[in-house]
């Protein structure tokens, strides 16, 4: 069974600030996902809205100049495909920063079974350090 000095259990944006400076100060870290680093703010919550509200934002301002007008035809999947494109350079940053620091990604989901152990997927399991 792996030991770590710390295992944190979710990578959004609590998780990973608190694995990387833990991975700054030596320490052995790992961050248990279920889902996709970066949590909700990166792939659902803060930056796809803030992508989105900001192109919608850019046709309202375009559409409010005086003497223009727009016929506008809006490809829904091209938007998609920009804001996960956007999204995936932002993870893949979050990723590499963790890795840089020593950080230990897993995957899958956490279950806490005592104070020092923790269960991935109902398989492996993450040991941490008492203190
Ligand atoms: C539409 C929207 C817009 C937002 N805009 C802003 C904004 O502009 N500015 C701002 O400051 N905040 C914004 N927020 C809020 C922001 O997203 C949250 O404050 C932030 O994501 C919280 O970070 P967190 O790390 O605490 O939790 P989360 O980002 O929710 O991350 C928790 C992670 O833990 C994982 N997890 C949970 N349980 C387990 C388990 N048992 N095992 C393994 N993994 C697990 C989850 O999959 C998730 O990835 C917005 C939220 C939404 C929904």
């Amino acid at each position: 069974m792996p030991e770590y000095d710390a295992v944190i259990i979710g990578a959004g944006p609590g998780g990973y600030a608190a694995a990387i400076r833990l991975g700054q100060k030596g320490k052995k870290v790992a961050l248990v996902e279920k889902d996709r680093i970066g949590g909700e703010c990166l792939n659902y919550g803060c930056i796809p809205s803030k992508a989105l509200i900001e192109m919608a934002n850019s046709i309202h301002y375009l559409r409010s100049l005086p003497g223009v007008s727009l016929d506008l035809r809006i490809d829904m999947e091209r938007w998609q495909e920009w804001k996960w494109n956007m999204i995936r350079r932002l993870t893949g940053g979050v990723e590499v920063l963790c890795r840089s620091y020593g950080v230990e990604i897993v995957q899958g989901e956490a279950r806490i079974v005592d104070r020092n152990t923790v269960t991935v997927g109902g398989e492996g399991h993450c040991r941490a350090a008492t203190s």
